[in-house]
């Protein structure tokens, strides 16, 4: 089912260092152009007064605060790489005095590593303080969310592996090197494709640009946003050499459907 509006939200759209770079005064780092600055990768997307959220990046804190986010009601996980993961904590603010603990969803290898690396959240044993309270479900298959239907889209991201999600015309798929032709049926008719498009230069993990670009037009998005990007991008400059329906994303970006 897709709801009659649905609003997304990029959180983030930097690679794991965030941009600037600490330390690095290259032009773009050093730039003012607020689309240079960029959060690790994150998306939030909203139905009928519900928030989801992809990935609990390292600058969710400050994301939340940016966007001014009340509420988070669930969280799908793309993988378990750090700069994907580690603002799980800041989840905290969100668990309500006597509500149920946040929904999470992740494919099954992140499922046992997060159990695995988060043992102060999900271990019986180790559990006190103030830490987020969570429950963790695995997902292989399409489900509903607050009457949204999501399809995860699973992708290849150098030797492992992610999963980007479908929410009825946008796609999502952050951090992927390929896409196999299974998840390719999945992206028909799309009218937003964002994908992972780190730099110019090929990485071994990530689509350069190059690459998105011919992804996307294989999967033949009307429009495509290019994310998870490097201090190689400077958004105003590079802009220019993109195709007619392909530009930068940038943090605080909305799209409404
Ligand atoms: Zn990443
Ligand atoms: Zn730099
Ligand atoms: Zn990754």
């Amino acid at each position: 089912m897709t709801p009659s509006r649905i609003e997304a939200t990029l959180l983030g759209t930097g690679t794991s260092t965030g941009i600037p770079v600490p330390g690095c005064d290259c032009p773009v780092c050093l730039s003012t152009d607020r689309r240079n600055n960029r959060t690790r990768c994150s998306l939030l997307v909203s139905v009928a007064d519900r928030n989801i959220l992809i990935d609990t990046a390292t600058d969710l804190r400050q994301q939340l605060l940016r966007e001014k986010i009340s509420h988070v009601d669930a969280v799908l996980y793309t993988h378990t790489h750090a700069d994907h993961i580690h603002g799980i904590d800041d989840l905290r603010p969100f668990n309500k005095t006597g509500a149920e603990p946040i929904p999470i969803f992740a494919g099954s290898d992140a499922t046992s590593s997060i159990r695995k690396n988060f043992t102060y959240i999900f271990g019986n044993s180790e559990r006190s303080g103030y830490c987020p309270r969570l429950s963790l479900n695995e997902i292989n298959a399409p489900f509903e969310l607050f009457g949204l239907s999501i399809i995860p889209i699973p992708l290849t991201h150098g030797n492992g592996q992610s999963l980007g999600f479908r929410f009825g015309p946008i796609a999502y798929l952050t951090d992927c090197s390929a896409i196999p032709e299974t998840s390719m049926v999945l992206l028909e008719n799309l009218e937003v494709l964002v994908i992972d498009a780190l730099r110019f230069r090929p990485h071994a993990s990530h689509f350069n640009i190059a690459g998105a670009i011919e992804a996307a037009e294989q999967i033949g998005a009307t429009r495509t946003l290019l994310t998870h990007l490097s201090h190689e991008v400077d958004h105003a400059k590079h802009s220019e050499g993109l195709p007619e329906s392909v530009e930068f994303a940038y943090d605080g970006q909305k799209l409404i459907f």
